[in-house]
């Protein structure tokens, strides 16, 4: 898969946590906003209104099953759900992938596995800064949304 996007930021969407039959789940690389995970369609597609029915209804599912999981590992206030697609298009020939960034918003700081995130643009737009975390904790959030995700 290539992609361009200023949200993932790197050539891949990040580390795969799930996937059900129309999606995958993985978690972004870039943890500014904690538990921010990449939902990408497993086909090329261009917009949404491509989309079918049953790719809908999987997506609908999903979106109810990390809302809850990441409610339970990380209680944040809101999420955003956004589907960008802009950097592709600054290619003469864009060939943007679907896909949907899923951020956590936090009104407080939240402490995980000795770190503190919290959340520097609550009730605005998540800005494409980068927050790299150590390997050990990526693997820590992977595994605490995965556990509730498959509750
Ligand atoms: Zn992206």
């Amino acid at each position: 898969m290539t992609m361009k996007c200023e949200y993932c930021q790197t050539e891949g969407y990040g580390d795969l946590i799930e996937e059900t039959s129309y999606w995958m789940i993985f978690l972004a690389p870039s943890q500014r906003y904690l538990g921010t995970c990449v939902v990408a369609l497993k086909r090329q597609c261009q917009s949404l209104s491509e989309l079918d029915d049953s790719e809908w209804d999987d997506f609908k599912f999903l979106v109810r099953k990390m809302e809850t999981s990441v409610n339970e590992a990380f209680n944040p206030d809101l999420y955003n759900w956004s589907c960008f697609k802009n950097a592709a298009f600054r290619d003469e020939d864009p060939n943007p992938e679907i896909h949907w960034h899923f951020l956590p918003r936090y009104q407080n700081e939240v402490e995980f596995e000795g770190l503190i995130f919290n959340d520097p643009d609550f009730g605005y737009i998540p800005q494409p800064i980068p927050r790299i975390i150590p390997r050990d904790v990526m693997d820590k959030i992977k595994l605490e949304i995965k556990k509730n995700y498959n509750k």
